[in-house]
């Protein structure tokens, strides 16, 4: 397809972006989809690039189309493409792998060790086409709308990580209540939890947590959260911990809530490094200790779609705000503020 588009880019090394209508129409190479995109979600990463941070100055190289959230629909495929068709409704996965280390070779192609990610290393989905190899396409299963669509990549973190372990049955403390957290509360509960408790400093955050399947909500600037989850688990401490704060002080201190025998997953990013005392925190416990990155390709992406479209999960909720790509700054002011859910782009 030849023309131009509109787009958002990091153009300079500072600060902000830029809508931009002149950008050329990405050509499909042999193995890839051409996607129209409908909604683009704003993650984490994408505030960095925006706020231009240390972690954004290592990766980019401007100028840069971000975002990679996305659901949209096939409207031209390469010549190599074989799973998809022109008219195929499908959200964005922003793993590519290289297929052909170790880890894409046993499995592990989300872990990939020449991991390339749409929207940091290649152009992003923050515009209206984008052209990714058929390895970053799952298709929508269903009647599954573009809004949640463009929400199964940041679910698949939530639910890679409450699966990354037995759930069933257990008591299960999530900790932050950002739409990763929140999801990872649905799919526990939706995995059969014995009961979800959920930590954050935002009260409309915990009141949506509460919503979402968690049993107890633990504000953690006015409540002890250790105290708060022996209570719950009548002394004992939680089965499952799930960190999606990053709050190194956080994580450290929660090890005391975690049971005997207990899973503690990160998927958080710490903030700083964690300092633990590991002798009374894992190993007199014998805690299982596990980090999560991304989800796997496509074992979460079958799990996503089996939660949605079972309705097991719903995330209606967390549709926290929908804004025209020009209306970027008030987006991203939105989430810097703290509002609850996903700020979403329609294309
Ligand atoms: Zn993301
Ligand atoms: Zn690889």
């Amino acid at each position: 397809m030849n023309g131009t588009m509109k787009g958002l880019v990091k153009e300079t090394p500072e600060a902000g972006a830029a809508v931009r209508y002149d950008l050329e129409i990405p050509r499909v190479k042999d193995d890839e989809v051409l996607v129209k995109v409908r909604y683009a979600a704003i993650c984490g990463t994408d505030q960095h690039i925006y706020d231009w941070t240390p972690w954004a100055q290592e990766r980019l190289h401007l100028p840069m189309v971000f975002g990679h959230e996305f659901s949209g629909d096939i409207v031209e495929v390469g010549s190599a493409v074989r799973r998809f068709s022109i008219g195929d409704r499908v959200a964005g996965e922003t793993h590519i792998p290289c297929n052909s280390c170790a880890e894409c070779l046993t499995g592990n192609a989300h872990n990939c060790e020449k991991m390339k990610i749409i929207g940091v290393h290649v152009p992003g989905a923050f515009c209206d086409y984008i052209s990714v190899p058929q390895d970053c396409v799952w298709k929508l299963e269903g009647n599954m709308d573009y809004k949640t669509g463009a929400l199964l990549e940041p679910m698949g973190v939530a639910v890679h990580g409450v699966f990354s372990g037995e759930i069933s049955r257990r008591n299960v403390a999530i900790l932050g209540c950002g739409p990763i957290g929140l999801m990872a509360v649905a799919a526990a509960a939706a995995g059969g939890a014995a009961k979800v408790m959920a930590a954050d400093i935002f009260p409309a955050k915990l009141a949506l947590a509460a919503e979402m399947g968690a049993a107890r909500t633990v504000h953690t600037r006015e409540e002890d959260l250790v105290q708060a989850i022996l209570q719950e688990t009548g002394g004992r401490g939680a089965d499952v911990i799930i960190d999606y704060t990053g709050n190194a002080r956080l994580i450290s201190s929660a090890f005391a809530a975690l049971k005997k025998g207990g899973r503690f997953t990160l998927v958080g990013l710490p903030n700083e490094k964690l300092t633990l005392d590991a002798t009374n925190a894992i190993i007199y416990k014998e805690a299982v200790v596990n980090g999560v990155t991304g989800r796997r390709m496509y074992a979460t992406w079958m799990q996503c779609s089996e939660l949605l479209t079972s309705g097991a999960v719903c995330l209606d909720k967390l549709m926290g705000g929908e804004y025209a790509l020009e209306d970027f700054a008030a987006a991203f002011a939105a989430l810097k503020d703290g509002a609850p859910g996903k700020m979403l782009f329609r294309l």
